[in-house]
């Protein structure tokens, strides 16, 4: 079994981009630049953004943070967005989620200029994705597709059962493990909430990406031996053993799993620094493409 570890993995694309980018401002060009929107005091949300801020500091790229409150209207919202859209010194916007109840997420992520949406949440940026035209790609299943890249894990041809349909996680990732690219071409089994069959879907897997949200929910009972696991969620649970109170939990039951997996993910460490590191390629992108590049 071997760990697919998001630190070394999330490090070399930290790397080459910040090599690209003093590149980049060597020919003249101004550093790209990601503004980020946080609305209201969620601890995760807190956390997100400041490590995505950081990272823009070790790769040399400029970025701006709006801080509005929790009980803002809509409208205040809008007009942040708006503004960052008009500024040609923008190059990416994201705006953390989840949003306050009285936002309507959909109608904010519509709101944000396509050639800027470095999430690639975008109603365009999904259907570009679908298509499988250049297009930003949803951060975690970007990142995932990077860190199998690395490993050089095959992926042609094995059967693949993403568990989650979200349009941030489960769902893009499902399209890009079936697209005709390498990673890719897997045969792909989308599983939800109303699965009736699931573990033995998993059980036929060659790869495995838990996305649900539920604590240690993939057994040693549900995986086939020497299965690719890949590990998304990230759940707080409460730990009074830690400084924080809280310990981060995947949805994988890790000691059960791991020695049957050829390679697996872990949590902490895994998919959530790929996920810094994908986003931080579409700020790349969104910099260099609105120079026409
Ligand atoms: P979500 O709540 O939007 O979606 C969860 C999905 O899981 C739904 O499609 C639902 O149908 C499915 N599901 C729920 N219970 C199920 C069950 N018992 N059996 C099968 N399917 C079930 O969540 P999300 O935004 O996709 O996030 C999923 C997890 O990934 C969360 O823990 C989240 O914190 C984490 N996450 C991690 C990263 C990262 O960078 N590592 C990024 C985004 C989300």
């Amino acid at each position: 079994m071997e760990i697919l570890d998001g630190k070394i993995v999330s490090q070399a694309v930290k790397e080459e981009l910040r090599l690209q980018t003093a590149q980049w401002i060597s020919e003249g060009n101004r550093a790209p630049h990601l503004a980020a929107i946080l609305v209201g005091n969620n601890g995760a949300s807190e956390t997100y953004v400041a490590s995505k801020v950081k990272t823009c500091q070790e790769i040399g790229y400029k970025s701006t943070l709006i801080r509005l409150e929790e009980n803002i209207e809509e409208t205040i919202l809008v007009a942040a967005i708006e503004q960052l859209n008009a500024d040609s010194t923008v190059d990416g916007i994201l705006v953390q989620l989840p949003l306050p109840k009285q936002i309507n997420e959909e109608k904010i992520i519509g709101l944000i200029n396509p050639d800027k949406d470095v999430d690639g949440f975008h109603p365009v940026s999904i259907g570009r994705m679908v298509q499988g035209l250049p297009a930003f790609i949803p951060a975690t299943p970007y990142g995932i597709m990077l860190m199998l890249a690395h490993y050089k894990i095959p992926t042609s041809g094995k059967h693949a059962v993403v568990i989650g349909r979200s349009n941030i996680v489960g769902r893009p990732m499902s399209i890009l493990l079936s697209q005709n690219t390498n990673p890719g071409n897997c045969t792909v089994t989308v599983c939800h909430s109303r699965t009736s069959n699931l573990k033995e879907l998993c059980l036929q897997a060659d790869i495995i990406v838990a996305a649900l949200g539920k604590p240690g929910f993939l057994t040693a009972d549900m995986v086939k031996e020497n299965a690719v696991v890949i590990d998304v969620g990230i759940t707080r649970v409460a730990d009074p053993s830690k400084k924080s109170g809280f310990a981060i939990k995947g949805d994988v039951d890790f000691d059960s799993v791991a020695p049957h997996c050829s390679y697996i993910t872990p949590v902490p460490g895994g998919v959530g620094l790929m996920t810094i590191g994908a986003l931080m390629k579409n700020t790349f992108r969104a910099a260099t493409q609105s120079k026409g590049n």
